[in-house]
């Protein structure tokens, strides 16, 4: 398996630090607002690839971070009058709702920058005593750039380049800083701003510290990757692992993998522009399933332009795949229970669109290669599933098919939502076939009902049910 790495610009084999085990951090959303389709491109970009990772057998532990404390956040907690904890609150849980319609798993963890300040203090801390940071008169701390000598190795950056753009920008409140390259770790509070104690001040950490904490406490010193929008090449993850390679001494992620940006009329969508539209927004016209589909079609490190055409194609081309599955599982309840020899030797010739789709995967996950050979076998299964093929046959394309839409994150068996008044109407009839001594029919709605998830408990109040 290949992934490119930013930080060598190549694609490279892919080897965990330990076998069998891979550590993944995603940089996260900062949470004033709802998503935009932007922010959800890495989601599922990245929820894709750790689908990937387990599908191929890895234990995939992935940590993503909520940024809770921001300047975006305190502007709108004092607009709205609110602390800058409900914005974040509020948000975060609109967020989780955005991603469980897009079909994007949780994380094993999601951490909150607000929650780790300590940590954050213990790091800045370890910096200022080994060299790297160093605190100014007003508590401002501040890590010192040109004593890490790999400075600028992932976004390929020289210091000289980097200097000569910095002396011309001059940041107010900034003058107490040695060198215009120098980045904060911590700043002291402002009027109105949420705040924490600290050895330098009253304040709150800068933005990059809580991933390089987040980072090693969930998943330790080494990760194998790193993973963000490309916009966060520099100076965010830049700076990630000046913090986290000083402090710790060891390399900090093995490979680094940024998605590319999702633009409309060729200009990055991103709310300073205004030029956005938010996940919430898209779910009022499309299923997110559409969304999803729409994300995958393209490589993730190749931009991708938002547009009406391209959701409406991309609706078309998820409906096929469903219709296929939908047909398929209405033939997978007739016909013989056995395969005839011809349906085992196709179905050996359809193990070809698996190896297809792994390849693709393999080489730097390229889902838009992976969905082509999802649609071959789509055409594959509507051409060879005949009237009068065996129900085995296309249970088999069926179980093929969605362990390959299942990498993809594609919902293709919808589970039969069971309404609680069907539940309580079934057992209403199974009551009244007790009644009337009908033991057989009694049975038969029970095993109805647990089929259906649904397990029954006779007890002295009644009957009794709850969802499996
Ligand atoms: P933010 O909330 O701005 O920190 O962004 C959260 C994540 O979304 C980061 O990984 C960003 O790189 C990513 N992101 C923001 N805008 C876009 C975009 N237009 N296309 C792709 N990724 C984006
Ligand atoms: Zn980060």
């Amino acid at each position: 398996m290949k992934i490119y790495n930013t930080l060598t610009k190549r694609k490279e084999d892919f080897v965990p630090i330990n076998e069998g085990k891979v550590k993944m951090y995603v940089c996260g959303p900062t949470v004033y607002n709802l998503i935009h389709i932007g922010n959800a491109r890495p989601m599922i970009i990245f929820d894709t690839v750790r689908r990937y990772l387990e599908y191929k057998g890895y234990e995939v532990n992935y940590v993503s971070n909520f940024t809770d404390v921001d300047d975006k956040i305190i502007k709108k907690a004092n607009e709205e009058g609110v602390s800058s904890e409900e914005i974040s609150n509020r948000y975060i849980e609109e967020c989780k709702k955005d991603m469980e319609g897009m079909n994007v798993r949780p994380a094993t963890t999601h951490p909150q920058a607000t929650r780790e300040i300590q940590g954050m203090i213990d790091m800045i801390s370890s910096l200022i005593e080994k060299g790297y940071a160093y605190a100014v008169e007003d508590g401002t701390v501040y890590f010192s750039v040109k004593k890490f000598r790999d400075y600028g190795k992932l976004s390929h950056k020289n210091l000289d380049d980097l200097q000569s753009g910095f002396r011309a920008i001059r940041v107010s409140g900034e003058e107490q800083k040695k060198d215009p390259l120098d980045f904060v770790l911590w700043k002291p509070k402002k009027e109105g701003e949420p705040f924490w104690p600290s050895p330098w001040c009253d304040g709150r950490p800068g933005w990059h510290i809580e991933c390089s904490v987040m980072a090693k406490r969930y998943l330790g010193e080494e990760i194998d990757i790193h993973a963000g929008g490309e916009d966060l090449i520099f100076p965010h993850h830049e700076n990630e692992i000046a913090q986290s390679e000083c402090c710790n001494g060891k390399p900090f992620a093995k490979y680094w993998m940024h998605n590319a940006f999702l633009n409309i009329d060729n200009r990055k969508m991103s709310k300073s522009l205004g030029n956005f539209h938010t996940v919430r927004e898209i779910a009022g016209q499309y299923d997110l399933q559409v969304l999803r589909f729409f994300m995958l079609s393209a490589h993730y490190r190749s931009p991708l332009n938002f547009s009406a055409e391209l959701m409406e194609s991309s609706k078309n081309a998820l409906q096929r795949i469903l219709e296929c599955a939908e047909m398929l599982k209405d033939r997978k309840n007739s016909g013989a229970a056995e395969l005839s020899e011809d349906e085992k030797a196709l179905l050996l010739q359809a193990d070809s669109f698996r190896q297809a789709f792994e390849d693709a995967m393999d080489d730097d996950f390229n889902t838009a290669d992976a969905v082509a050979a999802v649609f071959d076998l789509v055409k594959f299964a509507n051409s060879n599933t005949r009237e009068g093929c065996s129900g085995a046959f296309a249970a088999e394309l069926l179980k093929k098919l969605t362990a390959l839409t299942d990498v993809l994150g594609l919902i293709v068996e919808k589970k039969e939502e069971i309404l609680d008044e069907e539940i309580e109407d079934l057992i209403a009839q199974r009551q009244a076939a007790r009644k009337a001594k009908d033991f057989a029919k009694a049975d038969e709605i029970r095993g109805r009902l647990l089929e259906m998830g649904i397990v029954l408990k006779d007890t002295r109040e009644g009957v009794k049910w709850q969802r499996a």
